[in-house]
């Protein structure tokens, strides 16, 4: 084969060919680019480096991403034949492994197979979509709701029907993935405000509403990595007074915040007409897996016909969208279980701050940070939590600022009181003893 012969002018047999030659020079390693019109992948250079990062991460403390576990992800874990108490489970209300939850799930699969096998717009609706979205927009004291098959690709799919080129796309500045992808999809104008400020949200649309045409705003109802719970009726008045739309994302605060789980709206007692757009996960506190919209029947039915990832997407699969319905039955029936979640998170919270922790902004919800410091430490603690038969995760840089790594618990209703002071016992004892702070 010709030393230089133009890319174009090979057959796919020789640039094969040479491909292979180029790797058999560069010691068996892909080159970092490839001749141009060769075919391949090549993972970009920031992936490598993150990946080395972890690499540096797993040698220092041992596995920590992807460990297979197994049994029901619930207070406790089973990771490597070892029970280990768990923090690190969104099960808040224990429903899912509940048995009547996963009889109902069963029994759809009976009646219906295991998928709907169609977009609800052609063949795939059944009954029990229904059932959920009454279920839900009753719990919500919404008009109507949309399901959907992801917590993430409902918000990915949906921002973008509620603003587009022309519009303005307001949010927290610790909002989930989810919606910054939705609203980078939307094509509208991006702008973020500091967390929980409705003061600063205020200041940006008096200078800025006046340029677009909608403008939406996105909060959530707890935030996941410190377990705060944002000033809603601020944000109301601010919206109304702005002429914009509010969208909460309530993935860590339905099934965990009001009397009966009905979240943030219920927790601070709003009219749930103020709010235009109720979004939440199924995959949490109930059990399930799936997205869920709820607001006015105008809102619902547009979404119904217009949402990509509705239209062309199938209906939820029936074990999840029983389970999810038998969650929020079940939710009802045993309302101790949200009395409990709020004890054990309270007892939890409490403890911890006895205890001398950082424990940040967390207040009313089911998250607890304990804020370490710098990423190494919060890896050490990981571990030795970890050797001492419990499991929480380390969040670090770059998910949250430098110098505020974390570990993250998840309190669940079905927490004992035992588990909960022994690991406030062992993680300060841990801290003092062996993790000292840095003078
Ligand atoms: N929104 C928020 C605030 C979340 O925390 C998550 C997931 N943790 C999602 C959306 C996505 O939900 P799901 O995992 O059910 O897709």
């Amino acid at each position: 084969m010709p030393e230089r012969e133009p890319l174009q002018n090979l057959s796919p047999a020789e640039k094969r060919k040479l491909l292979a030659q180029l790797l058999r020079q560069r010691g068996g390693t892909l080159p970092l680019s490839l001749p141009d019109g060769a075919a391949g992948f090549q993972p970009p250079p920031e992936f490598l480096a993150l990946k080395a990062q972890m690499q540096e991460l797993e040698r220092a403390a041992g596995a920590i991403y992807f460990q297979e576990a197994g049994g029901v992800n619930a207070d406790t874990a089973l990771v490597q034949g070892r029970e280990l108490i768990n923090y690190a489970s969104y099960n808040y209300l224990g429903l899912s492994g509940h048995p009547v939850v996963s009889q109902a799930a069963k029994d759809a699969i009976d009646r219906y197979g295991t998928s709907v096998s169609a977009s609800r717009l052609v063949s795939g609706e059944r009954p029990l979509h229904r059932e959920l979205e009454q279920e839900l927009a009753r719990l919500l004291g919404a008009e109507a709701c949309l399901t959907f098959v992801g917590g993430f690709g409902t918000n990915e799919t949906v921002v973008g029907r509620l603003a587009g080129p022309g519009d303005l796309v307001l949010y927290d500045s610790l909002i989930h993935s989810s919606i910054q992808e939705g609203s980078r999809l939307s094509g509208a104008q991006v702008r973020v405000f500091p967390h929980s400020s409705w003061e600063a949200l205020d200041q940006l649309l008096q200078t800025h509403r006046r340029n677009y045409q909608r403008v939406l705003i996105v909060i959530e109802g707890v935030y996941s990595m410190d377990g705060d719970v944002p000033d809603l009726p601020r944000f109301i008045e601010v919206k109304k007074r702005h002429r914009a739309m509010l969208m909460v994302d309530e993935a860590h605060s339905i099934g965990v915040l009001g009397q009966q789980g009905g979240g943030i709206g219920e927790h601070f007692g709003v009219a749930r007409g103020d709010v235009e757009v109720w979004m939440g996960t199924l995959s949490k506190a109930l059990a399930a897996c799936g997205g869920y919209v709820a607001g006015s029947r105008e809102l619902v039915e547009y979404l119904r016909f217009t949402t990509p990832g509705f239209v062309y997407s199938v209906g939820m699969s029936p074990p999840n969208a029983a389970a999810a319905l038998a969650a929020l039955q079940q939710m009802r029936a045993e309302p101790e279980r949200l009395e409990q979640l709020r004890a054990r998170a309270k007892l939890f919270l409490d403890l911890a701050r006895q205890g001398g922790l950082n424990t940040g902004s967390s207040r009313d919800s089911a998250v607890v940070p304990v804020i370490v410091g710098s990423s190494q430490r919060a890896v050490q603690l990981y571990r030795s939590l970890y050797d001492a038969g419990i499991l929480a995760f380390p969040i670090m840089h770059p998910t949250v600022p430098e110098n505020t790594a974390r570990l993250r618990f998840f309190l669940s209703c079905t927490h004992s009181e035992q588990q909960i002071r022994h690991t406030i016992q062992v993680m300060t004892n841990c801290l003092r003893e062996q993790l000292p702070a840095a003078a």
